[in-house]
C-alpha cells in the first residue's frame, strides 16, 4: 500500500518537474534571441520602464551602449551566412564575458546590440564601451565550422544619464546618433552621446 502510494507520488513529482522545466524553457525562449541567447526587444520593452523608473526615483545613473559590427555584410558575403551566425555567437560570448552582472544585453536586430547599464554613469559607460570594443577587436574570432580566423571590429555609441532623469527613448536616440557618428567617422571606435 505504502509502496504504491510512494510510486504515485514520485510519478506526480516527475510530471511536475518536467512541466516546470518546459515552462521555464518556454519563458526563456520568449524573451531571448535563439541564435545568440541575448535578450530580445520584447524583453527590453517589458523591462525598460521599470529600470528607468527606478533610476529616476532613486536619482541613480543609467546608461545605454549601442554596438554594431563593422562591415558584417562582407563577412556573410565572403564566408556565408553560417559563418556570420558563428561570428554573432562569438561576439555575444565576448560581450557577456566583459560586461557587468546587472547589464542587460539586447539584440536589437541583425548585428546591432544594445546594453542597458543600470547604476552606471556616462563616464563609466564610455570606459565600458572601450573595454567591450577591445574585447571584440584585440584577437581575431576563431570559427570552428569551417576553421577560420576572422578579425572583427565594431562601432559603439554611448549615452548616459548621471542623475537618472532622462527617458529611455532619449538615451536610446542619443546612443544611436553617437553610433551613427562612429560609423561615419571611420568605424572601430567609441563615440559619446550626441544631442538629438
Ligand atoms: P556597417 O559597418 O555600416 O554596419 O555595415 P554592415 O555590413 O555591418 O551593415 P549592413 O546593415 O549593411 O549589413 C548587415 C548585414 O547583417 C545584412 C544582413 O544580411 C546580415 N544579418 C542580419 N541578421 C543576420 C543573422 O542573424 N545572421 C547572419 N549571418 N547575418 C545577418
Ligand atoms: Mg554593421
Ligand atoms: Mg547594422
Amino acid at each position: 500500500e505504502l509502496q504504491a502510494r510512494l510510486r504515485t507520488q514520485i510519478k506526480h513529482k516527475r510530471t511536475y518537474d518536467r512541466l516546470r522545466l518546459s515552462y521555464e524553457k518556454n519563458m526563456t525562449l520568449a524573451v531571448t534571441d535563439a541564435l545568440t541567447g541575448a535578450y530580445n526587444r520584447y524583453y527590453l520593452e517589458k523591462n525598460m520602464p521599470r529600470l528607468f523608473d527606478r533610476s529616476k526615483t532613486n536619482k541613480k545613473p543609467i546608461s545605454v551602449v549601442m554596438l554594431d559590427i563593422d562591415h558584417f555584410k562582407k563577412i556573410n558575403d565572403s564566408y556565408g551566412h553560417h559563418v556570420g551566425d558563428q561570428v554573432l555567437q562569438e561576439l555575444t560570448r565576448r560581450i557577456n564575458a566583459s560586461m557587468r552582472f546587472f547589464d542587460m544585453m539586447v539584440r536589437m536586430g541583425g548585428e546591432e546590440f544594445a546594453l542597458v547599464m543600470p547604476e552606471t554613469s556616462y563616464g563609466a559607460a564610455m570606459n565600458a564601451g572601450e573595454r567591450l570594443r577591445t574585447a571584440v577587436t584585440e584577437t581575431p574570432f576563431i570559427i570552428n565550422d569551417p576553421k577560420l580566423e576572422i578579425p572583427v571590429t565594431m562601432s559603439v555609441g554611448v549615452a548616459g544619464s548621471d542623475d537618472g532623469q532622462d527617458t529611455a527613448e532619449m538615451l536610446f536616440r542619443k546612443a544611436d546618433a553617437a553610433l551613427y557618428e562612429a560609423k561615419e567617422t571611420g568605424r572601430n571606435k567609441v563615440v559619446g552621446e550626441k544631442e538629438v
